[in-house]
């Protein structure tokens, strides 16, 4: 039998609360916690130090709600740039001892060390000499999981918290992961837990013993993908970093009439672009976890740059406001006027596994996930109606303009 690959799940701790303490060294020891905009009562919080858990301060409470148990919170408002520059630093340690790196998220990162362990020791040593690299150069932690697939890895990782190293062998199934809640497997959401609850499945060892038949009737692919996660048979490969997968991504590109000189311009022309992307996407039944965007001039001067979502999305809005932030930190449209734009949705995942719940910075409320579910059914709506009665029968109402198009 071939010897099983070696992979690990990086989970930095408290992300957000950690990159805030660094850069708030004032707040030391006292209970502070991260949200949206501090000033707005029904803001949540994103994240809080181990002083603000103490008081029972949870992620995606409200401010008002925090505020209520710890008087004295100190409020951070998040900052994205912060987090992603942190985020790169940690990928790049990771990248130190594989170029299998593969982030999920801003603060999760996917390696293969199965080819590294000649030089740098098995997976627990690797994992131990990365925890100690990140607390030394950058002062985060982190939990890193052991394992032989990303299943396992990720659900090792979060066994114990934080800065500390979990291994799960095929040997340790029976007895660390089989008695678990079926809740702990990653892609197994609160609506999927349920569900299966009610066909009598309430751990991962009741997963795996369940009719996989049965499971693709009542859930279809995801169903049979569920079954061989539990399984142990799930061998999906971690991507080399920084790697587009072109089977698995989606992308358009619009070549314009005339040159956009000015944000709106290009804003617009993204918001053309996303609408044939998310289109797409919709119709694969696919969100995206990550984004590339593509600028060329007139000239063909040509770049590509790359940003993650913080859940997976195939709502344009997200994707035209990570468009942007993207150009607006590579690019000056009035100095090098755009010719062409183009977006690649990748890291695609199945629609059908549910989202744990998502956290959006600018309008981060209580609502939010409620919202942004009324907001994808909205959207899917209006891709119905397209796809039925034809491109011309209904616009976004933010597209009308248009001498944009040849
Ligand atoms: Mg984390």
């Amino acid at each position: 039998m071939e010897e099983d690959p070696t992979i690990l799940h990086c989970d930095l701790n408290g992300f957000f609360a950690s990159v805030e303490a660094l850069s708030h060294p004032e707040v030391g020891n006292r209970p502070m916690a991260v949200s949206g905009n501090p000033d707005n009562r029904h803001g949540i919080i994103l994240a809080k130090n181990e002083a603000a858990k103490a008081f029972g301060i949870k992620t995606a409470e409200t401010i008002w709600q925090a505020k209520r148990k710890c008087p004295q919170l100190i409020l951070i408002r998040a900052s994205r740039g912060k987090y992603e520059f942190y985020s790169q630093k940690v990928n790049d340690i990771y990248s130190r001892f594989t170029d299998r790196v593969e982030p999920f998220g801003i603060d999760e990162s996917w390696l293969d060390v199965t080819h590294s362990r000649k030089l740098f020791g098995d997976g627990k040593a690797i994992a131990d000499k990365i925890r100690a690299l990140v607390k030394s150069e950058l002062g985060l932690t982190v939990s890193v999981g052991v394992s032989f697939n990303k299943t396992f890895a990720k659900l090792a990782s979060d066994m114990k918290k934080p800065d500390a190293t979990t291994v799960v062998m095929r040997s340790d199934l029976e007895d660390k992961v089989y008695p678990l809640d079926v809740s702990a497997l990653l892609y197994v959401g609160k609506n999927t837990a349920a569900a299966l609850a009610r066909m009598n499945i309430r751990t991962i060892g009741a997963l795996a013993a369940a009719d996989r038949r049965a499971l693709i009737r009542a859930f279809g692919k995801f169903g049979g993908d569920l079954s061989d996660r539990a399984r142990g048979l799930e061998n999906e490969p971690v991507e080399y970093f920084g790697h587009v997968d072109e089977v698995k991504s989606v992308g358009n590109s619009i070549t314009f009439a005339r040159d956009l000189k000015s944000p709106s311009d290009v804003k617009t022309g993204f918001m053309r672009v996303a609408e044939k992307v998310c289109a797409r996407l919709k119709r694969k039944n696919f969100k995206c976890s990550v984004l590339q965007i593509t600028i060329k001039s007139a000239s063909f001067q040509t770049i590509t740059r790359q940003g993650a979502f913080e859940e997976p999305t195939r709502l344009r809005t997200d994707l035209v406001s990570k468009a942007m932030e993207l150009f607006d930190s590579a690019w000056d449209a009035s100095e090098i006027p755009v010719r062409m734009l183009g977006l690649s949705a990748c890291s695609l995942s199945d629609s059908s596994s549910p989202v744990q719940g998502r956290l959006d910075f600018s309008s981060a409320s209580k609502d939010g996930i409620a919202d942004l579910k009324k907001q994808q059914n909205a959207q899917d709506a209006f891709f119905n109606v397209r796809e039925k009665f034809g491109s011309g029968s209904i616009k976004f109402g933010s597209m009308m303009d248009g001498d944009l198009l040849e």
